[in-house]
């Protein structure tokens, strides 16, 4: 199959050409502007390639129910330009294809239980701390939806004594996504989170507010495995300290083999920051398939 993959974020469109093995065998990036700027370049470079099925891994919120009337849809996003846009519409139209459409979080957690080391697991949480925070969600081999999708970027923080900052979200101020991600570290600390690589201090408070992100997690959902990645947590140091805290919180309600190997239980992305893009493949060959 001759598939399109799309990952849709808020600086960058990057398209690529693949097929149903995961194989990429193009990619190119164009950054996002506006929908007239930006739609008719992708759509071009896609009607050239010939493929069968798009998959669209979109920054959000979305709507991704079938049933509603705006299905297909960037929603409500603070990035105006494409607010209330119909970006499955616009693709279908134009390529006379299938498209597979979904959150870029669910699409990373599904290149990563589809070509990853997820592969085969039951409940798996991605986690991607970035400009935003962002958490997909897969449940027996189907992206969780609800009455919209996860945001689970957003769930409040509790926030430690001696912190004073008050927390870059918008609307929750400290929420994960406002104590946590790169913004956010840049304006608490007054430095970018690269610059900052050997303040222990930076990352020790960062892995203690994202461990209490995944304790709830895991209590919520008992995932048997979560994926952390996004710009921050190229910060591998993070990864034992977060393990550290998570165990720590749990303080051993509750004890399965997975907690006990929290090496491989909290984990960075497998596919070298291709998970997204990996992950629109398969969401265009389960367009394809009619397999959702
Ligand atoms: P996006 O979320 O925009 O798709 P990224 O996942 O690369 O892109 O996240 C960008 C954010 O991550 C920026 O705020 C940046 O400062 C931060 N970031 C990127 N690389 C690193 C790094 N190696 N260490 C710490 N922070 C980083
Ligand atoms: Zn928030």
């Amino acid at each position: 199959m001759r598939l399109g993959a799309l990952e849709a974020g808020g600086t960058k469109m990057v398209c690529a050409i693949g097929d149903e093995t995961g194989k990429i065998y193009e990619q190119i990036s164009i950054p996002t502007k506006t929908p007239e700027e930006t739609v008719p370049e992708m759509i071009e470079y896609f009607k050239k390639a010939g493929v069968e099925a798009l998959g669209i891994g979109c920054f959000g919120p979305i709507d991704p129910d079938k049933a509603s009337e705006t299905y297909g849809y960037i929603t409500s996003t603070p990035k105006l330009a494409w607010a209330n846009y119909n970006i499955v519409g616009t693709f279908e139209e134009a390529l006379g294809c299938p498209v597979g459409f979904d959150t870029d979080v669910n699409g990373s957690v599904l290149g990563e239980a589809t070509f990853g080391q997820a592969k085969g697991k039951k409940c798996v949480v991605y986690v991607t701390i970035g400009t935003g925070v962002g958490a997909g969600v897969i449940i027996e081999g189907r992206l969780l939806h609800g009455m919209l999708h996860p945001e689970a970027g957003h769930v409040m923080i509790q926030k430690r004594s001696d912190d004073h900052y008050q927390g870059k979200c918008p609307y929750h101020k400290n929420c994960l996504e406002g104590m946590t991600a790169g913004p956010a570290i840049e304006e608490r600390w007054g430095k970018k989170g690269i610059e900052l690589k050997d303040c222990e201090e930076v990352w020790d408070l960062e892995a203690y507010y994202i461990a209490q992100a995944l304790t709830g997690y895991i209590l919520t959902l008992s995932p048997d495995m979560i994926i952390l990645g996004g710009g921050v947590m190229h910060q591998l140091q993070l990864f034992p300290m977060i393990r550290n805290y998570v165990t720590e919180m749990l303080n051993g309600y509750i004890k399965t083999k997975e907690l006990q190997n929290m090496d491989q239980y909290i984990v960075p992305a497998s596919l070298k920051d291709d998970q997204g893009i990996m992950g629109c493949l398969e969401l265009a060959r389960r367009a394809l398939c009619e397999d959702v």
